[in-house]
């Protein structure tokens, strides 16, 4: 058993190069005993196996997120799907109960993609199913639907702020509107740098957030995770996946949300350099801080928008004078542990020390500035703004959007769009100097008075 009193000394540590440095000196052997997890737990992540998935049908305890039968049905298969061997036969079939609920909701182009799933199995199913009257029928409801059902998904909203950010004693980094904003205006729209799914894992793609019931492709390789698309699949192998893959299930089960978030954000910073030592470069010539008005420009997610948005990510790390010492200890042990499982999958010669120094950081920004995602308790297709009663089911780290304060009363909403954005409108009508607040995940923030997040802005 690991002696915490010895392992963070003094209150020297309040920075994650030597809080990490002293926990891999002095904790070095406790940190060589990977997490244990029970047999049982692992298995049933990251199994793939035909008779486990029909067993599981036959769970009358599986817990499911709708509550419309068709729905469970549709429910009940995907976590099927999940869990059986790709490419045989059970999938197919599955697939095909999918596409037929999909035409009985009038879902046709999900009909029709499921066939074309089936057909990449088994390519004279699929022709035969295409074919066939569903399939037919599917395609020509599909020709003949009117136009401007298709003008509403197609539409590409923009990415954008509304807002200028300053600072201000005793609130830190604070927003406040560019000009007075009319009641239910969208005024900032985001993508997250990272997501992660906390519930309705078989309804929702794990990469984008969508709710996609119809059109879920699982992992190859384990049953952790299912997408909407293979758009989805693919940036979700290359930006984190291959590493999560088999981490996953030991992330899930022996850590907490925070830390499976910072993980994720760690390992997507790695797969932007893709080698240690061009990555150590870049984090030691960081700036010592950058301007508050990079923050009025929403965060850019692939190529070099990337590193940006990660750059303005890694200046959110807040000030870390009120932690205690146990939870110093608590984030720096996980830390080091998850970098050292990391550092191994990946191969990397070194480098330990900086991943786990990245860790604590991350795990820091993790907690203070994810946003919960909220869908109603009723209908998981439903987004919802963060308000108590409605149900958390994913935590996204943005930029712009991590700069709002806390209200228990707040004059801005958010919500996931359709689009996979984060969007954030207003409740009333703000004139142009009020400062901008959200509700921090439906009161999780206990004890936090309005507008006083904690003292955003500096880095220890
Ligand atoms: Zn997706
Ligand atoms: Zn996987």
């Amino acid at each position: 058993m690991i002696d915490f009193a010895t392992v963070v000394p003094s209150r020297s540590c309040r920075n994650d190069e030597k809080l990490v440095a002293h926990i891999m000196q002095y904790m070095r052997r406790a940190l060589q005993e990977l997490p244990t997890m029970p047999l049982l737990d692992i298995l049933l992540l990251t199994i793939k196996d035909n008779q486990y998935a029909l067993l599981l049908l036959k769970n009358p305890n599986l817990p499911l997120s709708h509550t419309s039968y068709m729905l469970r049905l549709l429910e009940l298969m995907n976590i099927f799907l999940a869990y059986c061997e790709p490419g045989t036969g059970f999938v197919a079939e599955a697939l095909l109960y999918r596409a037929a609920i999909a035409f009985l909701y009038r879902q046709d182009e999900h009909a029709i993609f499921n066939y074309q799933l089936v057909g990449e199995i088994n390519p004279a199913l699929g022709r035969m199913f295409m074919g066939g009257v569903v399939g037919q029928m599917a395609q020509m409801r599909l020709l003949n639907r009117p136009k401007n059902e298709f003008n509403n998904a197609m539409l590409i909203l923009p990415i954008m702020a509304d807002v200028r950010c300053n600072s201000k004693a005793p609130y830190g980094r604070l927003l406040r509107p560019t000009w007075s904003l009319p009641k239910d205006a969208s005024f900032v729209r985001e993508r997250p740098f990272v997501r992660l799914l906390i519930a309705d894992r078989h309804v929702r793609c794990d990469y984008c957030l969508a709710y996609a019931p119809f059109t879920l492709i699982p992992c190859r390789s384990c049953s952790l995770v299912m997408y909407c698309s293979t758009r989805c699949y693919d940036r979700a192998q290359n930006e984190y996946h291959k590493v999560e893959c088999s981490l996953g299930s030991i992330l899930r089960s022996q850590f907490g949300n925070a830390e499976f978030l910072a993980a994720r954000v760690t390992i997507r910073l790695y797969h932007l350099f893709n080698d240690i030592d061009v990555l150590t470069t870049y984090i030691r010539n960081l700036p010592r801080s950058i301007p508050h008005a990079s923050y009025e420009i929403p965060g850019g997610v692939a190529g070099r928008f990337a590193e940006e948005s990660y750059m303005k990510l890694y200046f959110l790390a807040t000030n870390r004078s009120k932690l205690s010492r146990a939870e110093l200890k608590r984030d720096g042990i996980n830390a080091c542990k998850i970098a050292q499982m990391i550092q191994r999958h990946l191969n990397l010669g070194n480098g330990e020390l900086l991943l786990a120094e990245l860790m604590v950081r991350h795990l820091q920004i993790a907690r203070t500035n994810a946003l919960t995602l909220y869908r109603a308790v009723d209908d998981p297709a439903v987004a919802a703004p963060a308000a108590p009663g409605n149900t958390p089911f994913a935590m996204v780290l943005t930029t712009t959007g991590s700069m709002f304060n806390h209200s228990n009363e707040p004059n801005v909403d958010y919500t996931l769009a359709v689009d996979g954005a984060i969007a954030f409108k207003t409740k009333r009508n703000i004139p142009r100097d009020e400062q901008l607040f959200i509700n921090y995940c439906g009161g999780r923030k206990r004890g936090i008075s309005p507008g006083k997040k904690s003292a955003v802005g500096q880095t220890v």
